[in-house]
């Protein structure tokens, strides 16, 4: 008896078994980078620098697993109603030590703030692609700004940078697996957080111009508490 799989059998198979891996190497990567963390806090040797170096690239491999397991297997899951303008002003909090080493002005101009009901967790992993990348593309001395305006039944959170652009052929790649010009880039972040905002059944818009700068337009739907049902 044979069973011909359909494509999206297997597509789905393929993102079981990518999240499974994910998820048990996962486990083990948190009890190592807990115990070098207490040797970190101990050591006050020659060791110190390479501990730091350790737990800088146990963060990376934990920063790429939960790409995969979000690409292969976009989840909402806890779904809460947040405030979005100062979560999002939380996020460009944390992302602000990034600019600052890369001498990017990172400029908060959220002055709205509307309830929406969403996964924060997933909500952020997406933003802070969106951010890093922005200031990833621009040189020292520009500047990347992150606003929020709400619309009707819309919230659009615009990333605006002044950095290197892209071409039409390069714009038409974006999303794209795997798809990356950078030297240590794995090619995820934007194809992860472009399917996070659509699982929200959200829309992604780029707007770039080659050596002028790029603006990431994120739409979400004001979803209203009664009517979670729809994600
Ligand atoms: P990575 O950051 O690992 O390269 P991403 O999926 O996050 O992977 O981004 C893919 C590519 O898209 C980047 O390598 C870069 O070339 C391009 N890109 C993304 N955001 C921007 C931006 N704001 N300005 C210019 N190029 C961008
Ligand atoms: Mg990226």
């Amino acid at each position: 008896l044979q069973k011909e799989m359909s494509k999206a059998e297997k597509l789905h198979t393929i993102g079981e078994l990518a999240a499974s891996i994910a998820h048990e190497i996962r486990n083990p990567l948190t009890v190592v980078k807990g115990f070098l963390q207490l040797m970190k806090k101990e050591e006050k040797g020659t060791h110190l620098q390479y501990l730091t170096l350790v737990l800088s690239e146990l963060d990376r491999a934990e920063v790429i697993i939960s790409d995969y397991l979000n690409f292969a297997k976009p989840r909402l899951e806890k779904i809460e109603t947040i405030k979005l303008g100062d979560f999002i002003s939380g996020i460009i909090t944390l992302i602000q030590s990034l600019a600052v080493t890369k001498g990017v002005i990172l400029e908060d101009k959220v002055n709205e703030n509307p309830s929406i009901v969403t996964d924060k967790d997933q909500l952020k992993q997406a933003m802070v692609n969106f951010i890093k990348n922005a200031i990833e593309a621009t040189p020292q001395g520009g500047a990347v700004s992150v606003n929020l305006k709400r619309i009707n039944n819309f919230v659009y959170i615009v990333i605006s940078d002044t950095g290197k652009g892209m071409t039409n052929e390069q714009l038409t790649r974006i999303g794209t697996i795997f798809y990356t010009t950078k030297e240590k880039g794995t090619g995820l972040g934007t194809a992860v957080s472009i399917r996070i905002i659509e699982t929200m059944n959200g829309k992604v818009t780029y707007e770039s111009e080659l050596n002028v700068g790029t603006r990431v337009t994120i739409q979400l739907p004001i979803v209203e508490e009664g009517k979670l049902n729809s994600f």
